[in-house]
């Protein structure tokens, strides 16, 4: 594991960082399994990256892409099938927008 406060290499389950004295955040006790699953993953409007409601930088977000790919790709499907600002307006209306602020904050 990396120690959260100056990211270097420490031994799995530490307490303590020994390159920099910090606390580590508490992992699952004794029996439990040893890491918790991380934070699911959701589907949100960038609200930073955006260029007309953050659809296409919330997807790339989500699937770690490149949002231009993903403009170039929906711009592509607009103009060629036109159901791709359909697909975006849906997805306007159904994809809740990011807060400004991360949701989850560091753990120390
Ligand atoms: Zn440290």
């Amino acid at each position: 594991m990396v120690c959260c406060n100056c990211q270097k290499e420490i031994v799995p389950e530490s307490k303590f960082c020994y390159h920099c004295g910090a606390r580590q955040p508490e992992t699952a006790g004794a029996g439990a399994a040893p890491q918790q699953p991380p934070a699911k993953k959701r589907l949100l409007r960038s609200v930073k990256d955006k260029k007309i409601a953050g659809v296409c930088a919330g997807l790339a977000d989500y699937f770690d892409l490149d949002a231009t790919l993903i403009r170039v790709v929906w711009l592509l499907a607009v103009l060629l099938g036109g159901t791709g600002l359909l697909a975006y307006l849906v997805c306007w209306i159904v994809i809740p927008a990011a807060p400004a602020v991360p949701e989850r904050a560091p753990a120390c």
